[in-house]
């Protein structure tokens, strides 16, 4: 029999982490109707995204650009089903998204598809078939999506990744068309800033999915936008009843004898049970989340062979300048010094704030707090030379606010290496699914898809899973 405690700590739903993908699970499942308890290891909701203060700036760790983020397209559906888009400040990148800088070529990428492909036609003349077939393509893919063409039939889509191209890497589908060497570098590049994968990694499909955002409709939202979107999740997940445990990190997922789940176990001892527990952390963690004998060693291989995305060494900035500055975006990379650098500007009150972040590959984190230090002064003066470089104007105007090294994102959020998009998505291994082979547990956020976009994506797929794909899709597209 079950004690009177026991009962109280029942719950339909355990979610473990608050970032936006498990904020957005664990209010899709209160909002159907289930009873809904979510775990945050930080003292706060959302620690990555959500906006901090140094100098008398305010600003985002990890949230500054967004595809898709035009009225009516796919981010406004999500948050509008959830009912948390009220007074949220967002803007629109009219100009587009800024500009891909390879050495010393720079490439302007304009806002829609049309003006885009008539850059790249302009960039590359000799690759006129491979432009029209590669943005034929990206549409195409597009159009086929039931997420962001809600004119299809969710039955006749029932296989919900985005395999229609899945056994393509880009740089196979340009190569196949004829791009030149230049070509298949930019949108590499750019890819790999945006997604953290290469063109020779990322499946055509998700490449299509995530830039086409960025062709068609770059935006962001405002400091007050991500503060406003973060007030809005905590009422709506109150509204629903969801029992939000903040400094409360998940130590163990209790799983019985026949592999499926029972609950979980709190670092402060406290036990929780539920039939069904979705965890938005690195998967890699989940090794030491259960017991040794739970995962099958295949599982368990897939987890330690799956390669995480770049660690970010992220540079504030506030631009001491009272001129408009019309520099957009940049996404850049140097085969010489083989940096690879992304850089957003946003402006916060009446201050632009100039996020500067350099990308490394498998990155291990030494323990050394010597090797540590070094390493951040060296990349910082490397992000510094190199910002330089590209915007000489900017020299003597940056005033630094913070600066956040990969062991910053991993005491922060715990992922693991401080990767910035999690699993990285390649043509070998497209993340992971939402399904982990254990009854009951389940995957969002950065285990399926990178990004802020990823992380909605990732769980509104699992709602479909777990709920009446049709009815819930009906209301999503309702609405
Ligand atoms: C510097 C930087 C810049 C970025 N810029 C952008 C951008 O401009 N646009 C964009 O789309 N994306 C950007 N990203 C990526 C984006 O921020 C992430 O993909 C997204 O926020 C991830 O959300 P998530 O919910 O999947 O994961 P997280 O936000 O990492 O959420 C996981 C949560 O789980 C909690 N947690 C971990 N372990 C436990 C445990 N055992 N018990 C309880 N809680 C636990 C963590 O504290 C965390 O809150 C950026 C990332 C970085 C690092």
């Amino acid at each position: 029999m079950l004690s009177d405690q026991s009962v109280l700590n029942s719950y339909d739903v355990i979610v473990i982490g608050s970032g936006i993908s498990g904020l957005t699970i664990a209010l899709i499942m209160a909002k159907e109707g289930k009873k809904v308890a979510l775990f945050e290891r930080d003292r706060d909701i959302a620690p990555l995204i959500r906006p901090y203060r140094r100098k008398g700036c305010e600003f985002s760790p990890g949230l500054h650009i967004v595809g898709w983020m035009d009225q009516g397209e796919v981010i406004a559906s999500f948050l509008n089903y959830l009912q948390i888009d009220d007074g949220v400040e967002t803007k629109l990148y009219h100009n587009g998204f800024g500009n891909v800088i390879i050495g010393a070529q720079k490439y302007m990428i304009p806002r829609g598809f049309d003006s885009f492909e008539a850059k790249l036609h302009s960039y590359f003349p000799e690759c006129h078939q491979a432009v029209k077939e590669y943005i034929k393509a990206v549409k195409e893919i597009n159009e086929r999506s039931f997420l962001l063409n809600h004119q299809l039939d969710i039955a006749k889509d029932t296989d919900l990744q985005f395999n229609v191209l899945e056994k393509f890497s880009l740089k196979e589908f340009l190569e196949c068309h004829q791009a030149s060497a230049e070509m298949i570098e930019m949108l590499g590049t750019f890819n790999n800033v945006l997604i953290g994968s290469t063109a020779e990694e990322v499946p055509f499909d998700t490449h299509a999915f995530v830039l086409g955002g960025y062709y068609q409709s770059s935006g962001a939202f405002t400091i007050n936008g991500i503060n406003r979107l973060l007030l809005n999740f905590k009422r709506e997940l109150t509204n629903y009843g969801v029992d939000l445990f903040l400094n409360s990190e998940v130590a163990e997922i209790l799983v019985d004898n026949e592999r499926k789940v029972t609950g979980v176990k709190i670092a402060n001892g406290n036990s929780y049970l539920a039939p069904l527990i979705i965890t938005s952390f690195n998967p890699k963690l989940l090794m030491e989340k259960l017991a040794p004998n739970v995962l099958r060693p295949i599982f368990k291989r897939r987890l330690i062979e799956a390669d995480n995305t770049f660690g970010l060494y992220t540079a504030f900035y506030k631009i001491d300048s009272d001129e408009e500055l019309e520099i957009g975006n940049l996404a850049y990379y140097n085969s010489n010094t083989n940096v690879t650098l992304g850089a957003t500007i946003n402006k916060y009150d009446n201050d632009n704030i100039i996020s500067v972040f350099i990308a490394e590959n498998e990155l291990e984190i030494p323990n050394d707090i010597e090797e540590r230090r070094w390493r951040a002064g060296q990349r910082l003066s490397l992000l510094e030379q190199t910002i330089y470089d590209v915007f000489p104007f900017l020299r003597g105007k940056l005033v630094l606010l913070d600066y956040l090294k990969p062991w910053s994102f991993e005491r922060f959020t715990k992922t693991v290496n401080g990767s910035a998009y999690g699993i990285k998505q390649t043509t070998k291994s497209v993340g992971f699914q939402n399904r982990v082979p254990v009854r009951g547990l389940y995957l969002v956020g950065q285990a399926i898809f990178p990004g802020f976009l990823g992380s909605l994506v990732s769980s509104f797929k699992m709602a479909l899973e777990l709920l009446a794909p049709d009815d819930f899709w009906l209301k999503v597209k309702r609405r």
